[in-house]
């Protein structure tokens, strides 16, 4: 009889070993479990199986694959608990809040939307001179490589379109959240056939074999611009598909006619989601003078009373960084900006007499727009509000940076917050909302925050190839 992973204790024990690379909690520095590492001879296999599996997979018609993904939808509704304590346990993040549950929850919404999408061929002309048709046909192997901050939604994002539209997929996690992702693929594995679906752990160096795998057909890679740029370069070799979701360092612009206090929480949020570990969270804000002392008030004080600590615990909703390094940068970052002069409204201190990499929620005013903390993607729970005197003003400092990931306008009047979105270089631009994601909708960065589009039936149209047949 197959295994009940439903539990917390069950998950883990399926997918950690006695002897491998541990990990253990960013909170309390307990640990978790031991992953085990792939070579690349292990990545040589996954993807020989992986092609033969192919050969079925893609033979099944829409409606059957797309039986599996709700199958998979249901596996993972019933896995959702012990799913949320993993994140939880593995990233830090809390339980609550737009975090762990939240994350378990989006797998099964992402796996039901990929499930229903219809796709059908296009006939695009048809009459005396002849019939074309454009149809989208599996590409055969997809290589999805992705972060350590969303691990299972990420991967979800990446694995169920592949999966819908005939390919088979390898999925190499970040190095940071290793189990997240085989949990995931675990609990999806009760119902997929054999080798439809893999995972193979590692660093940097089992993505390199991914990228450059010559039976891999299309990467889905989700991290960093320099990663990303190295796949690219790598996939040029081949003439390999690419989708990138890269770095991002998203604005935002208020307008002066919002009402603050009721806006407060929501701008918050859309900074510290997930404590600020968000690829498309808001990063920087850019405040009208007239209203500027008040906005900032008000974010400080949603900052200092949103319960901070370790993810199992009911009550918080921010969490710690989730390693080290990342808790550096943000906290180097911050302390060069109050060196220059920046003022610090909320945080700024790390948190002492606790054992993990917590940082708090931050706000700093009085910040110019060519401090490095505005300037670089921090990804973390900092939060620079900048002053400008006229929207002109606030649309190019908006504009100015390499990335082009999300944008935000706050405004009550919704035609002129439309008016300055469509100003903005981003890939979405958000309004009264920042980084709210929707399996219908198109998704991905432009400038050096990607290139091609995830969600929605563009996002199937992606790991297909196009085919077209003509008489
Ligand atoms: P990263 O680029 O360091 O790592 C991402 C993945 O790439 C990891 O699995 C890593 O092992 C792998 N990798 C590293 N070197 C590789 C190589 N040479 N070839 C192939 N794979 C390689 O990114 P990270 O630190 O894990 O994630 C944070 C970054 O991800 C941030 O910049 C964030 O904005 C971005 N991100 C973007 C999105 C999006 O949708 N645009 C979503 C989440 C995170």
């Amino acid at each position: 009889m197959s295994t009940d992973l439903t539990t917390y204790e069950n998950l883990l024990a399926a997918i950690t070993v006695d002897d491998g690379s541990p990990v253990h909690d960013p909170a309390t520095g307990e640990f978790v479990g031991n992953t085990t590492i792939s070579t690349p001879e292990d990545v040589d296999a996954a993807v020989a199986r992986a092609k033969t599996a192919q050969q079925s997979w893609g033979a099944l018609t829409h409606a059957e694959r797309s039986g599996y993904l709700h199958k998979a939808a249901d596996a993972v509704n019933a896995s959702a608990e012990a799913l949320a304590e993993l994140l939880a346990r593995e990233v830090g993040k809390p339980l609550n809040g737009p975090n762990a549950r939240f994350e378990a929850g989006a797998c099964e919404a992402w796996l039901r939307a990929n499930a229903d999408f219809e796709i059908e061929d296009e006939v695009l002309v048809d009459d005396e001179s002849g019939k074309a048709v454009l149809s989208y046909v599996p590409i055969g192997v997809v290589g999805a490589i992705g972060p350590w901050n969303w691990p299972m939604m990420i991967s979800i994002w990446q694995l169920a379109p592949s999966l819908r539209m005939g390919n088979t997929v390898i999925m190499k996690p970040s190095e940071n959240t290793p189990l997240s992702v085989q949990a995931l693929v675990q609990v999806l594995n009760q119902v997929l056939p054999d080798d439809v679906l893999q995972v193979v752990p590692g660093a940097g160096e089992i993505g390199q074999a991914v990228s450059e795998h010559p039976d891999i057909d299309k990467i889905m890679f989700t991290g960093s611009t320099k990663t990303g740029q190295a796949i690219m370069r790598s996939a040029a070799s081949d003439m390999k598909r690419v989708t990138l979701e890269l770095g991002g360092n998203d604005a935002g612009i208020v307008l002066d006619d919002i009402n603050v206090e009721q806006m407060a929480e929501e701008i918050f949020w859309g900074a510290f989601i997930n404590t600020g570990q968000t690829c498309a969270a808001l990063k920087r804000l850019y405040v009208p003078a007239s209203i500027y002392d008040e906005v900032v008030t008000a974010l400080a004080n949603v900052a200092k009373t949103a319960p901070m600590g370790q993810g199992m615990s009911e009550d918080n909703v921010l969490g710690p960084l989730q390693n080290e390094a990342q808790q550096s940068i943000v906290a180097d970052l911050v302390e060069d900006a109050r060196k220059a002069g920046a003022t610090i409204a909320a945080g700024g201190d790390p948190v002492a007499d606790q054992p993990g990499y917590f940082y708090p929620a931050t706000i700093v005013s009085d910040i110019a727009q060519d401090n490095p903390l505005v300037q670089i993607e921090q990804f973390g729970p900092a939060l620079p509000i900048i002053k400008y005197d006229t929207i002109d003003q606030a649309i190019e400092w908006a504009n100015e940076l390499e990335v082009g990931l999300g944008s935000s306008v706050w405004s009550a009047d919704e035609a002129k917050a439309r008016e300055v979105a469509n100003r903005l270089i981003a890939g979405t631009t958000w309004i009264n909302k920042h980084g709210a994601v929707d399996p219908r909708i198109p998704f991905g960065g432009v400038k050096k925050s990607g290139m091609g589009l995830e969600f929605g039936v563009e996002g199937l149209k992606q790991v297909a190839l196009p085919k077209v047949t003509a008489r």
